[in-house]
């Protein structure tokens, strides 16, 4: 990304609205909505979006409004209401008392299609959807005319009344806008503005049974608000003209402009809310806030905190043509928070006894040892010491290779904030052969962390005292799918799925400081990654940890090497 002198954002979009204020387009005034449809929880894309609409709002003094664009009573719900509402505020924007729903705006939405009937833009069609389709021609031959096109104002007013007081079975009436059949652009080929639809609305009951389209309500739910800006997604390009047909033609006060940028595509993940709520639904994650999940809602439970992703959508920017965003990247971004901001403790994901037979037996010390080591202000915590420790079974290897410097039996390794420890033996499970335990001795002048007569050790390992540790379950996750591409790959996403995507460690030990953990609270485990207290599972009977983020960023890697 091309760095400015100024911090602030700079992209086609600001570019446009700069304009605008130089010419006074809107009398100065920027209004950005956010409109989401509530029929699936917000995820990572949306976050893009709201990112840049309230950003936008903030940059320019303007704006922006929380609009639910539920115009179609399938699969809308209060749930997903809630989850929007939740998650906008938790990124950290502020609707302030503008919060709206285009289900509010049905009686003038039907007061404007009243209008354009009787200005002679639009009439009651009778033809079936698959016929709808064959009339309407494709890129390369012009559309042929509805046989009803000519029906006549007094007809189609009639016709609408019916249809709105449920007089017809779904899919016999359409209303349509008349506009051209032979245009070039499809979408302006006499397209659909209401249908008929005898479901129950999550808001407005059974008031209506005729719905209106997208692209006749968006536009016109824009200049009721007054919105200036109307950013929206590439594939809305060619409903442009649509957009402004509708505005035109009804000569609304309100003329907002529609700008589209490119949506966010993430690796390893899908974006599509109907392929989310099928994982969902087939239960093949735990809910929409499963960890593993693109949702904000799964994302704030794995950690991620709204910082780390406001600062990815500030990096990714927003352009015009479509890309695919490498996953890396935001585990970057999520890094480079918790970095700065998690404590940083001791766990041990996979216990190995230690004992240390010259460390008398009873004895405890404690180590005060600071819980960041640049950021003395977050404080420090004593960890207890004593003659039996657990470290991570990984730390030590019977026959080690020859770059594993850890421990193993006849060497010597430091123990974080403490001792020198040398591995005199390991005992075996005598019937699988297993190292169950190590028997090793401490160096008492080692306490500072160094030796006196300055022998140097490899390696330094994390520990819990075993007297002392609280046992704890930590979930080890990863990226949900396989595959960077995990739609275009398989015909079924679920066959690229990663099996491994989550594994479960029962047996941990973390220091006993983690007591005090909150729900939700975030900490670096020395050596290990960034973990957070799982906010729906976790008591103080039994701490449940999800595994952020590792520790290994390939970010980082990409990057340097390109330097
Ligand atoms: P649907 O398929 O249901 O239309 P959608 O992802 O477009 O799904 P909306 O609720 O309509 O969902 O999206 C709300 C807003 O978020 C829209 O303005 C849309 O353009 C934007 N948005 C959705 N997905 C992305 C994405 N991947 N990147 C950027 N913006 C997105
Ligand atoms: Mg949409």
């Amino acid at each position: 990304m091309v760095q400015t002198n100024s911090s602030l954002p700079s992209d086609f979009i600001r570019d446009i609205i700069e304009d605008d204020m130089k010419t006074n387009k809107y009398q100065g005034r920027v209004a950005t909505r956010f409109p989401p449809e509530p029929n699936g929880y917000p995820h990572i894309g949306h976050a893009k979006s709201i990112c840049l609409n309230f950003g936008i709002a903030a940059q320019y003094r303007g704006t922006c409004n929380l609009r639910m664009d539920d115009t179609d009573p399938t699969g809308e719900s209060m749930e997903y209401v809630n989850a929007i509402i939740r998650d906008v505020k938790w990124l950290g924007f502020d609707w302030e008392e503008r919060l709206y729903y285009a289900s509010d705006y049905y009686e003038k939405l039907y007061q404007y299609a009243l209008q354009l009937i009787k200005m002679g833009k639009a009439f009651v069609c009778s033809l079936s959807a698959d016929e709808i389709r064959q009339y309407r021609g494709t890129f390369t031959e012009p559309g042929k005319e509805s046989p009803y096109r000519n029906r006549t104002i007094e007809e189609n007013l009639d016709l609408l009344e019916r249809m709105r007081a449920g007089e017809f079975p779904d899919g016999t009436h359409v209303l349509r806008a008349k506009i051209d059949m032979a245009s070039p652009n499809i979408t302006m080929r006499d397209p659909v503005m209401y249908r008929i639809k005898k479901e129950t609305h999550y808001r407005t009951g059974d008031a209506w049974c005729i719905y209106p389209m997208y692209d006749f309500a968006h536009c016109l739910s824009d200049s009721i608000e007054g919105i200036t800006h109307s950013i929206c997604t590439l594939e809305f390009e060619n409903n442009r003209p649509l957009y402004d047909w509708f505005l035109d033609e009804l000569e609304v006060e309100h003329q907002p402009q529609q700008i589209e940028f490119a949506r966010l595509n993430l690796s390893y993940t899908i974006m599509s809310k109907r392929k989310l709520l099928e994982l969902v639904e087939r239960k093949l994650v735990n809910g929409w806030d499963d960890p593993r999940m693109p949702t904000i809602s799964g994302m704030r439970r794995r950690g991620y905190t709204p910082e780390a992703i406001r600062s990815f959508c500030e990096r990714i920017g927003v352009a015009k043509n479509d890309s695919i965003v490498d996953m890396a990247l935001l585990e970057h971004c999520v890094r480079e928070d918790l970095n700065e901001r998690a404590p940083r403790v001791m766990a041990v994901l996979r216990p190995l006894r230690v004992v240390i037979d010259n460390y008398p037996e009873g004895r405890v010390e404690e180590f005060e040892c600071p819980y960041h080591p640049k950021n003395t202000a977050m404080g420090s915590r004593k960890v207890p010491f004593s003659r039996e420790l657990y470290i991570d079974a990984d730390d030590f290897m019977e026959n080690p290779p020859k770059k594993f410097y850890r421990l193993s039996t006849g060497r010597e390794v430091r123990l974080r904030y403490g001792y020198f420890i040398k591995c005199v033996r390991a005992v075996k499970n005598e019937r699988t052969g297993e190292v169950v335990e190590l028997r090793c001795t401490y160096d008492p002048e080692t306490r500072s962390g160094f030796a006196p007569d300055g022998r140097k050790v490899d390696a330094t390992i994390h520990w819990v005292s075993a007297l002392h540790a609280l046992p704890a379950q930590v979930r080890l996750y990863d990226r949900l799918f396989r595959v960077a591409d995990p739609l275009t790959k398989e015909s079924d996403m679920t066959l690229s799925l990663d099996p491994k995507s989550l594994e479960i460690l029962r047996s941990c030990q973390v220091e006993p400081s983690m007591a005090a953990a909150i729900s939700g609270s975030l900490y670096q485990f020395e050596r290990v990654g960034y973990f957070c207290v799982d906010s729906v599972d976790s008591s103080d009977k039994a701490l449940v940890f999800n595994r952020t983020v590792t520790l290994r960023d390939a970010w980082a890697k990409i990057t340097e090497k390109g330097k």
